[in-house]
């Protein structure tokens, strides 16, 4: 899931990105409103952590700006401001969620896994398609009951297709939603994690639309 993360004090924006790495979301990076906003309207993001006090153009209007075009990405608003009326304006505005500084990452990673959730659709943490459980709090899998060990670009791929399934996800969404601004892609990389994906969840559980990209069937299974 390819995050952007818009905040102008660099300790605190190379913890972020970092940390959001680690948990295998692509992130980029943004340190000042001018930045942010051109980052924000050029490219489809699962979500934005957006600072309020920037420079340039700051948190607010940016966020005026996103929902005047209609963009629908789920906004979590950070603010060291702690008064009832930025939060109730930041709402208004058409935030999602917000977090005071300072704030634990952990809350931080659980509000977002929960934002992205809900712009998808999945109310429940856990998404069963047939043999195969995805817990998208722990970023686990199991197959059978048998946890299934994944790397976290394989985990990001497979949670893509898994809160869309049902849908095609083209071979473009793979790119924008697994891969940041850093880093190196080659052409056959989604290929590699596909293949991947299929030796340890059954060959079938993926299903290649030539030439467009990739889709996960079926229904969700009921009773988790
Ligand atoms: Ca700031």
């Amino acid at each position: 899931m390819r995050v952007l993360v818009v905040e102008d004090e660099p300790d605190l924006l190379s913890a972020l990105v970092q940390t959001l790495q680690e948990e295998g979301y692509a992130a980029d990076q943004a340190a000042d409103g001018h930045e942010g906003l051109f980052k924000a309207e050029s490219s489809d993001y699962e979500a934005i952590i957006l600072d309020l006090m920037l420079p340039g153009i700051d948190g607010l209007e940016i966020l005026r700006r996103l929902r005047q075009q209609r963009r629908k990405t789920p906004v979590l608003i950070l603010t060291a401001r702690d008064s009832v009326n930025d939060r109730v304006t930041g709402l208004d505005t058409g935030a999602d969620d917000y977090l005071i500084k300072p704030f634990a990452l952990s809350e931080l990673l659980a509000r977002l896994r929960a934002l992205i959730r809900r712009n998808a659709g999945q109310v429940d943490p856990l998404i069963q398609i047939s043999d195969v459980v995805i817990n998208t709090t722990t970023h686990t899998v199991c197959r059978n009951g048998t946890e299934v060990p994944l790397t976290a670009r394989e985990y990001a791929l497979l949670e893509l297709l898994t809160l869309y399934r049902g849908k095609l996800i083209t071979r473009s969404m793979i790119y924008e939603q697994l891969f940041g601004d850093d880093d190196d892609t080659l052409s056959n990389v989604v290929e590699v994690h596909v293949s991947h994906l299929r030796k340890k969840l059954g060959k079938d559980f993926i299903q290649t639309r030539r030439g467009q990209g990739y889709q996960v069937d079926g229904s969700e299974t009921d009773d988790v």
